[in-house]
């Protein structure tokens, strides 16, 4: 038996920010990782928000030299592919202007390999004092008295110490402490990916820094595409509720797409890696600690409501589950009452503040480029119609815009319904009792400045509190 204050099962990005932080409160700290390596087995959760530079001071130090896969995502692509399976046009982006801090005005994320950056981020940890075990499964909790008290690997040997769960989306701790037997099945996302190697020149020449992008299709659910320095990942995900076919077909519908065989043809890309995994997805997370134990990242279900990014929450959920482990230590109280803290510590973090309006904006989010059938059939057309029927020669352009308007028109029968079930509970959840204005132009017209302070001072709280 080994005596520890802190034991953290897993060293992905939740568990060695949670070792990390544990070790530089002076607590006797051990973490754990299966593989012979943080990031061995290099899943595709790979673009780095922002929001980690502002929030950890060290990822500045984060240089091509640490991570030669890294490479800036500095503008996105929206594909819309329609019926027939041809790119019918694509939105490209930037961040804008209002966005309000470095690095965020220069990347949407900083795509990396996980091979190259979990190990990079555990060297923060051991740095710190924590002891690294690699190649080592953790198979069991302890128990004494009927209470866990720490972990048990596999080859026997027992460690006690508080539990952090830091182990992913399929949690041994999770699930052998009692707080989740299995993810419900619109709770958890299945990936397929393809990983190509392509030679870093021709990336830069091709793609310049256009460098991420999703594929919206009534063909099959939305695709991800994220370049690296050397390589690219294509996949598409969706709940475990949503399968009509083998998801490997979906994905293989969009390789093969002439749009897509044409850039793997132009970058010479080939095929290096496939992958599947899953990503826990869902509304406010519960559950996420027992008497002795705290679950941080996937393992508690933190990645964000809308687009599922999941290192930064797993890294802060880290942060607040070190945080609230220490002052149990000290107070000498590991209850899970005493645990609740937990909770509180990351529902102030900007990653609560993605739950407080999570249900609503995920429900959008769901229905749109995850609903290929129903709702992309007629959103691909209608979008395509907007932006393409203004560039059209074929009639006089009085007439063109008559004939748009009407085409528009016949998509309303679809697209009213889908304003009513799921924009209108979101302007609810933001307007609260000045939804009724929305019915009539003239009451909206008049409180404009009154809406306008409204939403501006919503708009400081967030500021304020993130
Ligand atoms: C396809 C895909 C794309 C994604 N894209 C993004 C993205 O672009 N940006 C983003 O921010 N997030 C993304 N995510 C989400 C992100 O990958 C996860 O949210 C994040 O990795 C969670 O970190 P974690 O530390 O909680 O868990 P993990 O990263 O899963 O780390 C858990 C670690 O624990 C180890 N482990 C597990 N069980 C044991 C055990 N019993 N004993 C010892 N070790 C164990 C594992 O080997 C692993 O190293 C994506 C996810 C997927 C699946």
């Amino acid at each position: 038996m080994k005596d520890y204050d802190i034991i953290v099962v897993g060293a992905g990005p939740g568990g060695s920010i949670a070792a990390m932080e544990a070790a530089s409160r002076g607590l006797k700290t051990v973490f754990f990782e299966r593989g012979r390596k943080p990031g061995e087995k290099n899943s595709s959760g790979c673009g780095l928000g922002p929001r980690m530079w502002q929030d950890f001071r060290f990822m500045t130090e984060l240089t091509p030299d640490s991570c030669p896969s890294m490479r800036a995502g500095a503008a996105s692509r929206s594909y819309f592919v329609n019926k027939q399976g041809v790119v019918a046009g694509y939105v490209m982006a930037r961040p804008t202007e209002s966005v309000s801090y470095e690095p965020a005005k220069s990347f949407i994320t900083m795509n990396v390999y996980r091979s190259d950056f979990d190990p990079w981020l555990a060297t923060y940890a051991t740095n710190a004092g924590a002891e690294l075990k690699t190649s080592t499964l953790v198979t069991g909790l302890m128990r004494e008295d009927g209470r866990v008290t720490g972990v048990i690997d596999e080859h026997g040997e027992k460690y006690r110490g508080l539990v952090i769960g830091a182990d992913g989306v399929v949690s041994m701790v999770a699930r052998e402490c009692g707080l989740r037997k299995r993810w419900g099945q619109d709770h958890v996302t299945l990936i397929p990916q393809y990983d190509y190697a392509v030679d870093p020149r021709k990336i830069d020449d091709i793609m310049g820094d256009e460098t991420l992008a999703v594929w919206w299709s009534a063909l099959f659910p939305a695709a991800y595409h994220v370049f690296f320095h050397d390589g690219f990942h294509i996949g598409l995900g969706n709940w475990m509720t949503w399968w009509d076919k083998n998801p490997l077909s979906y994905l293989n519908q969009v390789v093969n797409l002439e749009y897509f065989k044409r850039l793997v043809r132009i970058l010479d890309a080939r095929p290096r890696e496939y992958h599947v995994h899953l990503l826990p997805w869902q509304g406010t997370p519960t559950d996420t600690h027992a008497d002795n134990v705290i679950l941080v990242g996937d393992a508690a279900g933190v990645p964000c409501p809308l687009e599922a990014e999941g290192i930064y929450p797993a890294m802060m959920t880290g942060r607040a589950a070190a945080e609230t482990a220490a002052e149990a230590i000290s107070a000498g109280d590991r209850s899970k009452e005493f645990l609740d803290l937990y909770d509180r510590k990351w529902q102030q973090t900007s990653v609560g503040e993605e739950f407080k309006t999570g249900p609503e904006l995920a429900h959008i989010w769901r229905a749109l480029p995850f609903s290929p059938k129903e709702t992309m059939t007629w959103f691909v057309p209608m979008i395509m119609e907007i932006l393409g029927g203004i560039l059209d020669w074929s009639q006089p352009h009085a007439v063109r815009v008559r004939q748009v308007m009407r085409q528009v028109k016949s998509y309303l029968p679809q697209a009213v319904p889908f304003l009513v079930k799921e924009v209108m509970p979101l302007l609810q959840a933001i307007l609260g009792d000045k939804m009724e204005l929305l019915t009539s132009p003239e009451k909206l017209m008049a409180s404009m400045p009154e809406l306008q302070e409204a939403v501006a001072s919503a708009f400081e709280e967030k500021e304020g509190s993130s």
